[in-house]
């Protein structure tokens, strides 16, 4: 087992961590970026990026590589590792222990793991992921101009996400499992007075069709009486849900009421030393600009606070 001590360590290589990594590197600090897979994160899921400042239209792999060549090119040490915990000792240093039982030791931490929109599980999910079948609407609503789509789901984001759409669509379905929403009421009268929009009550997705070209309808079935129904759509955006990669940190932690890990405006979490960036904070939206923003701050943040905690040794 091997045991390294660092200034920081970050954990997950996508946008935040990677922008972290970078910023951390030009800080002269000694930091350690933990990723499980490869770095780039969602970007590696996502085919076009077009709302990223100086990228007019770029591919997410691209994208990744570019973030990770600047975040080495400042000497963000990038290592392949799988975060099993974070926990925090009694001398205030934290240890974040991996699968192959590596443990990397730090005063900080910054947690830039993401999270994972929860999927519906139905056959053709998958498949025609980036094909038509969408979990995002802001980054992916333009590519569906003048289509028919469906939208799933009955909370919050679901209603407004699916009024957001209508900007491109030319008719958004939104499929509910119950006969009524969620939603708060204000969001629910915007979306019932949109002529664009059709609820379709009492209705699960059982599966979704396409071809080579990508999706091209969903199988239905009534939660009621069962019927079954076929439903002509070009595109689907899944908003049942988003679950943050928090589960590592084994303290107890300041989030909202779906995980969410409040932070300050310095991107610390309520535990000292413990800061947090990206999809697995606490905000309104979640963009790539707003990950690569708050880890900016954070990995900011973690200098002053490796300052302040050297001054107070001294002291
Ligand atoms: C389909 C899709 C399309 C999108 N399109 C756009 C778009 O067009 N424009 C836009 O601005 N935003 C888009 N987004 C949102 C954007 O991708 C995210 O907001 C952004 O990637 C968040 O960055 P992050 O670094 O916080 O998290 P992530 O990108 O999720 O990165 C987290 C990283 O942490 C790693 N990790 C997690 N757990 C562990 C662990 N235990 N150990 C080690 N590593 C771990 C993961 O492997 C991952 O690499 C899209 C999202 C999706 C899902």
């Amino acid at each position: 087992m091997s045991r390294s001590s660092h200034d920081v360590v970050i954990i997950g290589a996508g946008p935040a961590g990677l922008c972290a990594g970078m910023y951390a590197g030009r800080g002269m600090l000694d930091a350690v970026v933990l990723e499980r897979g490869a770095p780039g994160g969602e970007l590696l899921n996502t085919d076009l990026i077009e709302d990223y400042p100086g990228f007019a239209s770029v591919k997410g792999h691209e994208l990744a590589r570019l973030m990770a060549e600047h975040a080495q090119k400042f000497g963000a040490d990038i290592r392949q590792e799988n975060v099993e915990t974070v926990s925090k000792r009694e001398d205030g240093i934290f240890e974040v222990t991996c699968t192959t039982g590596a443990v990397f030791e730090a005063p900080t931490v910054i947690l830039t793991a993401g999270g994972t929109p929860i999927k519906l599980g139905v056959p053709g999910e998958l498949e025609y992921a980036g094909q038509g079948v969408s979990y995002c609407a802001v980054c992916d609503g333009a590519f569906f101009k003048q289509q028919t789509i469906a939208v799933v789901g009955g909370g919050d984001a679901a209603v407004e996400e699916a009024a957001y759409l209508t900007r491109y669509a030319e008719k958004v379905y939104v499929i509910h499992r119950r006969d009524e929403f969620r939603a708060s009421k204000l969001l629910q009268e915007r979306l019932f007075a949109n002529p664009k929009i059709e609820v379709v009550w009492n209705k699960v997705v059982t599966e979704m069709q396409g071809d080579h070209t990508g999706l091209k309808g969903l199988s239905l079935k009534d939660t009621v009486t069962g019927a079954t129904s076929a439903l002509p759509v070009t595109g689907c955006f899944v908003f049942v849900g988003f679950k943050p990669n928090t589960g590592l940190v084994t303290h107890h932690f300041a989030h909202d009421p779906s995980g969410y890990m409040i932070t300050d405006d310095r991107m610390m979490t309520s535990i000292p030393g413990l800061f947090a960036a990206g999809d697995v904070r606490v905000q309104l939206t979640r963009q790539v600009t707003t990950a690569v923003g708050d880890a900016t701050t954070a990995a900011i943040a973690v200098e002053k606070f490796l300052t302040e905690r050297k001054a107070a040794a001294v002291a």
